[in-house]
């Protein structure tokens, strides 16, 4: 009841798109029922729980942030969601998000922009006063999960489900001082995640510290049979030691992350924090990732053609919008992707169809499929040099005004900021941003730890260290 009535005092913030009170209140009920008894689901029974809302939600409705969705209500549960109830789990409700997950700042979803919790702080705000900034300069979240940021940075729930694809978790828990997981692919079942980029996609956990997303990742983990990318090896829950030794560990810095647009209080952090590892006693060594620059490049040819694709099922035949325009069957389909999809979403098809066009596969597709695996190989011959896990910013800078976020120029450098965190997507490898500090402006900074494949219980261990 505490965490519904605080959803109702932030709803300003437009962290959730639906508010799933009734059954939250029905699901306490039973939860509570059951610790009378002495009885237990699991390790969640009984906590409010957030879920991006592009996570298939059985009889609730799940939009994505798009025309396309509005009132398509699944018949399902997604793997992860029915997971997380198994164990007890109160459901608060669907959280906000950049349409389909296109974005980084969580501003271009249809039901509007998501406030970062951080620009009503006691520090912002003076220093809106001191500035003489209006009200209108509220701070973007990051995204594209920036709801479920929002939700448990606002205390409206202790944990939320979001997906990253190229850093949608990991970017949003940098902006609001939360830890922003993505598992290995292949860990946690993608089904019913509404795919953006299915080689890439995964399921991610934000929570308030590192213990916390050890245990949801406990619970999420393991195969699925509807999802035949999972692993098939039984998982053990990861267990974090209270005590931490990091002396034998090998942390890498990869030198061509130290780019020109990363802001300098950042850049202290992170070597600050190479500083701590080191005086704890761990080897930090240079590392190159030599393909890291045509990183950002090679990830938009992908993901446009795995989008153009993967919208191809949204033609107002078998899901949500349907165009009223009955001139042919044609024209209906047109209209229908022309109303339902936002300029974004639409961009990317065109952009798709064209990297997919028989003359131009082997010149796009095909080129950037090589580009990624040359970028695997950056990251497998780190680790085979001995290399434990990767200590890198997370983003370029803390989180901006919506303001300043939204002007053209901007636009285009809001695809640079994923540029610490997609090429993990396209090897798949675990990794995780920490919150570390508050910067001058009183805003929080992630530092993000990248490690091995499906060693993502080390990496949750050397990020409760770090936290
Ligand atoms: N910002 C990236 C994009 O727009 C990544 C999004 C994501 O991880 N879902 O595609």
């Amino acid at each position: 009841k505490k965490c519904l009535s605080l959803i109702k005092k932030t709803k300003y913030l437009n962290a959730y798109i639906t508010v799933s009170e009734e059954v939250a209140l029905k699901q306490a009920e039973e939860s509570e029922k059951r610790y009378k008894q002495g009885q237990s689901l699991g390790d969640l029974d009984g906590i409010p729980v957030a879920v991006k809302d592009n996570f298939s939600t059985s009889g609730i409705e799940t939009t994505c942030a798009s025309n396309m969705l509005k009132g398509y209500i699944p018949p399902y549960n997604a793997t992860v969601v029915q997971k997380l109830l198994d164990q007890g789990a109160l459901l608060m409700g669907k959280t906000n998000l950049d349409e389909f997950a296109m974005g980084s700042g969580s501003t271009d979803g249809v039901f509007g922009p998501v406030k970062n919790p951080w620009s009503y702080s006691r520090q912002y705000r003076e220093r809106r006063r001191h500035d003489e900034l209006g009200d209108s300069h509220w701070l973007i979240t990051g995204g594209s999960s920036g709801g479920s940021a929002a939700a448990v940075a606002s205390f409206t729930c202790f944990a939320a489900l979001g997906s990253d694809t190229g850093g949608s978790t990991r970017n949003p828990a940098a902006h609001c001082g939360l830890v922003g997981f993505k598992p290995s692919y292949g860990l946690v079942s993608r089904h019913g995640l509404i795919p953006l980029v299915n080689s890439m996609d995964v399921p991610g956990i934000f929570t308030r510290c590192v213990d916390d997303t050890a245990i949801v990742l406990g619970i999420l983990a393991g195969h699925d049979p509807k999802d035949s990318t999972t692993v098939q090896d039984p998982i053990k829950p990861p267990m974090i030691p209270g005590v931490m030794d990091v002396s034998r560990l090998c942390i890498g810095i990869p030198k061509e992350y130290l780019v020109p647009e990363l802001s300098s209080e950042i850049q202290s952090l992170w070597s600050r924090a190479a500083d701590l590892f080191e005086s704890e006693g761990a080897k930090v060594i240079e590392v190159s990732l030599p393909h890291t620059c045509y990183s950002i490049i090679c990830y938009h040819v992908l993901c446009a053609s795995e989008v153009a694709s993967n919208m191809a099922r949204f033609d107002g035949l078998q899901y949500g919008h349907r165009s009223g325009m009955d001139v042919s069957t044609e024209a209906m389909y047109a209209a229908t992707r022309q109303e339902g999809f936002n300029d974004v979403v639409r961009g990317r098809i065109l952009s798709g169809n064209f990297f997919l066009l028989k003359e131009n596969y082997e010149n796009y597709f095909v080129k950037a499929q090589k580009v990624r695996r040359l970028i695997v190989r950056d990251f497998k011959n780190a680790f085979a040099s001995g290399v434990d896990v990767l200590l890198t910013p997370t983003t370029l800078r803390e989180a901006v005004p919506y303001l300043e976020f939204i002007k053209e120029d901007n636009r285009t450098r809001s695809a640079q900021d994923d540029i610490f965190t997609q090429a993990v997507n396209m090897a798949g490898l675990p990794a995780v941003s920490v919150p570390v500090a508050l910067s001058n402006q009183g805003l929080p900074i992630g530092l993000q730890l990248i490690g091995r494949a499906f060693c993502d219980q080390q990496l949750l261990t050397v990020a409760k260290w770090l936290e």
